[in-house]
């Protein structure tokens, strides 16, 4: 896919697009952005970008572009994770690789397009390569949180942070797939600037957990109920939930999507220290502490920012 078919993520676009024309590309970068988001899409438009022999900006079909879209450029190499991560023994024959010279043109891409599944011991095998990459050589990681990813790794690359694609661009697209108005307002709705609901043709039934407005709608004592049903759900349950939320809480930041149900019980201060305690429930999590704990700390420290007014 070009850049010219992507749809958000203009100010990135913009960006790349002059890094492309003025020939000052930086030799790491990082996409980052909630899942569903579309990073993956936008970083291989970037690379086909790079690859391609007319910098076309639009489909084409150039050699390089023909060989990117069988996954046979010689000049991109992606790296996948093998079980769930990627091992230092993976990167061994990739460094020794960097030091060639690309086959066809000017550059040669390293492409992690799950960049959370380095291994430690992998990414710091990295760290020298990044400081000191051949000239031709590009790495580009993607991932779905910045801290993923190790801080020696991220302060290498240049960091582009991906936003909820916002309801007008949405709906533009919606409308050329010809779709009626009341299904557009239904799809921008359910997808919360997430493009990969948006895009769906058909939603999976999702069991309704706990949602984000019911943070702020719902009284404390409903939603200690609902903890009481999640904790019976496994941990990759809870932790997806909770990154959903995080995905509307920030859509709501851009798009004001519940702003009936949240305009009359919180501001955008808020809604921004709402944001940042998800990190640390979903971290709490994911260092066994106890699901309920999490979830009931999360729920009632947003009850005391509510409560007193900030
Ligand atoms: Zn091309």
């Amino acid at each position: 896919m070009s850049f010219q078919k992507i749809i958000g993520q203009k100010p990135i676009i913009q960006s790349l697009t002059n890094a492309i024309n003025s020939e000052k590309i930086g030799h790491a970068y990082l996409f980052v952005g909630a899942e569903g988001i579309g990073k993956r899409t936008l970083a291989r438009a970037f690379i086909k970008e790079l690859l391609c022999e007319k910098k076309a900006m639009i489909d084409c079909s150039c050699r390089a572009c023909r060989l990117m879209a069988t996954n046979n450029h010689p000049d991109l190499i992606e790296v996948n994770p093998v079980g769930n991560s990627i091992k230092i023994e993976q990167l061994r024959e990739l460094q020794k690789n960097a030091y060639f010279h690309p086959i066809y043109g000017k550059h040669k891409i390293f492409f992690f397009p799950e960049g959370e599944a380095l291994t430690l011991a992998a990414a710091n095998s990295l760290l020298k390569i990044l400081e000191e990459p051949p000239p031709a050589v590009i790495f580009v990681f993607v991932a779905t949180r910045l801290e993923s990813l190790l801080p020696t790794i991220r302060s290498r690359c240049q960091v582009m942070h991906l936003f909820p694609v916002g309801i007008q661009e949405l709906t533009d697209f919606l409308s050329k797939k010809g779709l009626s108005e009341a299904e557009i307002e239904k799809k921008i709705k359910e997808s919360q600037g997430n493009l990969k609901k948006a895009l769906a043709e058909e939603e999976a039934p999702q069991e309704e957990l706990v949602s984000f407005p019911d943070f702020f709608s719902l009284d404390l004592l409903a939603l200690l109920v609902k903890v009481n049903e999640l904790e019976k759900k496994e941990r990759n349950v809870i932790l997806d939930l909770l990154q959903q939320i995080e995905i509307e809480a920030r859509a709501e930041l851009v798009n004001c999507i519940h702003k009936d149900v949240l305009n009359a019980k919180i501001n955008v201060q808020q809604l921004v220290l709402f944001l940042e305690k998800i990190p640390d429930t979903i971290n709490a999590i994911k260092s066994n502490c106890s699901q309920r704990l999490a979830l009931e700390t999360l729920i009632v420290s947003t009850k005391l920012l509510i409560d007193e007014g900030i």
